[in-house]
Parts: structure tokens; sequence; C-alpha cells
């Protein structure tokens, strides 16, 4: 047997040469003291962040400091969540940037959503042996889910647009948390734990995420050399290197051949992606939805999200009641049946606008919205599914049009995050996988995973005899939820807000607007309340704490039935937390303060900073 010397020996020069991490090598080198703490809230100026973890929020920080723009920050910020979030965020994904321009006073967006291959089509999540769909935990294990990713290109957008400096500056403070490491806490094991049968299948992420074949302990410190090379070969050679140079090539291996074990249990299917796919990829520069609500702008991401426009369609349908007069339970009552209405439209008529034409302009008009709004009965929730709202001209009777139908619903799992400088550009930036850890798939020796993205199609048509909006097809972007949102009043910033969650982040952007701006709660109030969505399903879909609450009764007393969710999509036998959406915002206050705010306790909590703390 080896002595105990030799090993203790044998670890310090494998920690010098940073090759082993974990609760034992943490033992003897304490990982180094952050200055963020995560705090859920804070108020002061000359610029502010708020994001999922310590690193990140700190990073952007640190950006701000040195002279960037929000939009550099916003890059700092989103490639460290790549390396302490990688679940959820990071260059094999996509995402939508909301920025509001304080020169021009212009609320413009970004369109980084991935893209199914030249080679992908109408059929590609069905099994061609059976003709049936594949189940979605095939789908979303495998390379086929994997969509071109958009994150690297709108990164690159962004700072072409707003930023001051370079992609390499901007990625310097992520590379140096991969190389460093960041220390695990619960909710990372917690996450690792719940993907770990997955993750097993593959050697590259269970060599990243299963250190030594187990799961990783909290205080250990999880470092990713590879990523932090990866990030300075971009840094070095520019987003090509990722859209059809080496990194890229390495992407299309991992999506045509999953790096699965010998000792595989899984099928993982192949993905058409070729470079020059990767080649082909643009992030888009989008016009922002607009409405405005109770003398409010507000603005946000028009498709290939449905999030501006179905949040929108739903403010325009509460813009019709006297919200801030009612009860909580009545003006709850609202809220739910607005998005019970929108939801029905948002799954009939939206779809990647580049493949279909949408109505944009009449779901968001005031007179559609006068005609959904009349569906709502005051004392009776209504019986979904309800149909879609027939599109004319001029105003029509409160009637609905066309058959309704259900749509197959997954809640995911991604980030958002808010940014401010001192100049007072603000950023609104959901960035996502899909699933929690994406497609399961680490490309190997680059350090991150890839997403499952693909799956947000759906995989057979769902409306009866009307066309389906999303069904794949090659080059398409699936339909999103994603909505981050800027709000202007008077033509100043006045909130920016945003969460994960699937088709939950459209409720509860709007529950925290609604919250904030009827209700009058302050905004870490709005944030933290309980939750609750429906989306057009028979059931709503509620927090415990909701449940909890006396208005609920109310809600059930008017024929509201709520159930709580808490298995994982991916395997039933598997329980998650019940959460719905993960948010964060800022508000701005004429006094040239800003508050910073996020989640005091879901997902462990945000990681809110100031500049300039007030005290
Ligand atoms: N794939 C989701 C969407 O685009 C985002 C994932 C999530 O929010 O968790 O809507």
């Amino acid at each position: 047997m080896r002595s105990r010397r030799f090993v203790n020996a044998l670890a310090a020069v494998l920690l010098a040469a940073g090759l082993v991490t974990g609760a034992a090598a943490c033992a003897q080198t304490p990982p180094q003291k952050h200055p963020v703490t995560k705090t859920s809230v804070a108020r002061g100026h000359g610029g502010a962040v708020v994001s999922d973890t310590a690193e990140s929020t700190q990073a952007g920080l640190d950006v701000l400091r040195s002279g960037g723009t929000a939009a550099d920050a916003a890059v700092a910020v989103a490639s460290t969540l790549g390396v302490t979030d990688p679940y959820v965020a990071g260059i094999g994904g996509g995402g939508y940037l909301v920025y509001y321009d304080a020169l021009t006073h212009q609320v413009s967006t970004i369109d980084g959503r991935e893209t199914a291959p030249g080679a992908d089509g109408a059929g590609m999540f069905l099994d061609p042996a059976t003709g049936q769909p594949l189940s979605y935990p095939a789908a979303v294990t495998s390379g086929l889910s994997v969509g071109v990713p958009g994150t690297l290109a709108t990164w690159q957008r962004a700072l072409q647009r707003w930023g001051r400096y370079g992609l390499a500056e901007d990625l310097r403070p992520a590379e140096q948390v991969a190389e460093r490491g960041f220390v695990v806490d619960a909710t990372f094991r917690e996450q690792t734990r719940q993907n770990a049968k997955r993750f097993a299948q593959f050697d590259s992420t269970a060599k990243l995420f299963l250190p030594g074949g187990v799961l990783p302990a909290v205080g250990s410190t999880l470092r990713n050399p590879d990523l932090a090379k990866t990030y300075r070969e971009i840094g070095e050679r520019g987003i090509g290197a990722l859209y059809g140079g080496s990194i890229g090539v390495d992407v299309v291996n991992a999506v045509q051949h999953p790096p699965l074990t010998p000792r595989a249990t899984l099928v993982a299917r192949p993905g058409p992606m070729a470079l020059s796919d990767l080649r082909a990829y643009q992030a888009l520069d989008v016009d922002p939805t607009h409405v405005n609500y109770r003398g409010l702008d507000v603005y946000g991401m028009a498709l290939s999200s449905s999030g501006g426009i179905t949040d929108g369609e739903a403010l325009n349908i509460l813009g019709n009641f006297e919200l801030p007069a009612m009860s909580r339970g009545q003006a709850l009552h609202h809220y739910l049946e607005a998005t019970r209405l929108a939801f029905a439209d948002r799954n009939r008529y939206l779809g990647d606008s580049h493949y279909l034409d949408v109505p944009q302009q009449q779901l968001l008009s005031p007179s559609f919205a006068r005609q959904r709004a009349c569906l709502i009965d005051p004392v009776k929730a209504g019986t979904s599914p309800v149909a879609p709202g027939e599109l004319v001209t001029g105003s029509r009777p409160c009637t609905p049009s066309g058959a309704a139908v259900t749509v197959p619903d997954h809640e995911h799992h991604t980030n958002h995050f808010v940014v401010t400088d001192g100049a007072g550009n603000v950023v609104s930036y959901t960035n996502t996988l899909e699933e929690w850890g994406g497609s399961g798939i680490v490309v190997p020796g680059r350090g991150f995973l890839l997403n499952n993205e693909l799956t947000d199609f759906n995989f057979t048509p769902t409306q009866d005899s009307a066309p389906d909006p999303n069904l794949p097809a090659a080059g398409k972007r699936p339909r999103s939820s994603m909505s981050p949102t800027i709000v202007l009043k008077n033509g100043q910033p006045f909130l920016a807000v945003g969460s994960p969650g699937g088709t939950t982040i459209i409720t509860t952007v709007l529950q925290i607007l609604v919250n904030r701006v009827d209700f009058g709660m302050t905004l870490p109030d709005a944030i933290a309340a309980p939750r609750a969505s429906q989306r057009n399903t028979p059931t709503t879909q509620a927090e415990p704490a909701f449940l909890a609450e006396s208005t609920t009764h109310d809600l059930q007393a008017l024929g509201h039935k709520f159930t709580i969710n808490d298995t994982s999509p991916l395997d039933p036998t598997i329980k998650v937390s019940p959460e719905i959406g993960i948010a964060s915002g800022l508000e701005f206050f004429p006094d040239g303060t800003v508050l910073a705010a996020g989640e005091p306790t879901r997902r462990g909590g945000s990681a809110a900073g100031v500049i300039f703390p007030t005290r």
C-alpha cells in the first residue's frame, strides 16, 4: 500500500500542476476568497449587475469599473456564467439581448437563437424506424437536438454596436475564473445530481462535471482549464474559431459522433450539423416589440421569441381592467385569464417569422386585446384549452375562433441577467442551453456543453387542421419564450427584467410587472413574491408558497385549479424544486440611483451588485 506521505506529495504535485480539484484538494489549499458575496438586493449608482453567481456579477462590475460599457460588462457576465453556471449558459447555446442606448434613447434587440442545421426537416424528431415522435428525454440527450449556437455571435454583435473593448478583453475575467475554478455550492451539486445519470454517459462530460466519477462535493473547487483555453483561442482568433474554425470542427464532431463512453447504456442519436451551418450562422438585429401599459413603454423580444408578443398581448388585455382598484384575488384572476388567452394565440400564430407570416401588429393591437379581454368572466375561471382569437381588422364580437388545442409544454432552465453602466445604458439578456445541462454533451477538450434548443420545436403538428407555426425546418429558429424586457417611463429607463423557466418565463415577467406596476410592490418584493403560471392548460402551475396564500382560496372559488410541478422532464423519478423562474431586474429612480434585485432564495439566490452603493 502506498504511504500517506506519498499520496500527499502526489496530491501536492497534481495540485500545483492544476490537475486535480475536489474536496480533498480544497482541504489543503483554501479557494481564493471573492469580493462579491451573494446578496439579492443592492442600491447605488455608477453601474449595476444582477446575475446568478457571485463570480459573474463580480466580472461585470470589474469591467464596468475599468470603463467598459453595459455591453462589455454583459459579455464578461455571460462568459463567466459559462464557467460558474455551465448547465444553463455558455457558447454552446443561444439567447436574446435587449439593449437601451442612453445616447439615442433607443431600445434594440439581438436575436442569438440557435438554428436548425440545413439538413434538418419537419420530421427530424420522428423515429425513422416507427414514424413516431421520439420521447422528450431521448430527443434532448442527443446530437439531433443541438442547434447551431448563437451566443458567441450575439456577444460579438453587441460589442460591435455598443462595446468599448473587444472580445479578448471582455472574455478575460471568465478565462481567469475558468483557470482558477469556482467553489461548488449546494445548488450546483444538486443540478449535477439531477443530470448525473446522463452526464455519466459521455466521457467528456463526466470528466468535467463528475470528477473521479462522483458528484462534486460542496466546498470543492471546480476548474475548467479547457474552457479557459477555448476563451483564449476565441480572444486571439475571433468568433470564426467557432463559426468555421477549429472549435467549430470539434463541435461538429461532437454533434455527429456524440462522445459516449464504451459503457454507455443510452442511445444518443447523432445530429446532422455541418461546418457550413456554423459558417452561415448570424445573430440578427431585430426591432423590439412595444406596447404601452398604463403610460409605460414596454419593450420586449420579437420573434423568434414569442416572449415580447405574448407578454405584450397579455398586458394589452390587462390594460382593459383597473387592476389596482380590484381585490388582490380579482386582480390575480385577471392576470391568470389574460395569459390563458394570450397563450392560445401564441400557440396558434407564433413561430420563426422568416418561415411564416406572423400577424404581430394585429396581435399587439388594442382592438385585438379588447376582443380577447371581453372573454374574461369576472366570476369564473376559463376552461382550457381556450381557442385562439380571430385575426380580422375592425372590432369583433366577443367570440373565440377556431378549434382549441393543447400543445406539449416543457419547462426548462436557463438564466437571465441585467446590467447598467454609469452612462445609463441597459442590458437585459436571457441566454440558455435549453434543458439543465443542454444535450448533456461537453465538446471534448473545449470545456462547454452543447444546447438541446431544437427540442423547442413541436415534434408533430399541434393545431389540428390549422398550420403549426413551430414545426422544424432547415435553418429555422425554434420558438422561444425568453422575454428580456426593458420598460421606459417618459422615455427614460424605469425597469429591466427577465427570467428563465421555458414557457413560464412569459408569465413570470408579466407577474413581476403586475406586482410592481399594479400592486405597487417594490421590485425586490415583486420578484420574491410566490408565482403562478397559467398557459392555456386545464390547471395552473403554482409554487407551494402561492398555494399557501389566502387569496388562492378566492381563486379556487372562481374555479381555478392548481398543480405543483416537481419532477424532472428527463426522468420522472427525479424530484426537482417546484420553483417557477429565477428572475433578475433593475429599477431606475429619478435621483439617478438604481435598485438591483434578484432572487432571495430561488436556485440559491442571485448576486446583485452596484459600483457605488448608497448607504
Ligand atoms: N428554451 C427555452 C426558451 O427558449 C429557454 C430555456 C429556459 O428558459 O429555461 O424558451
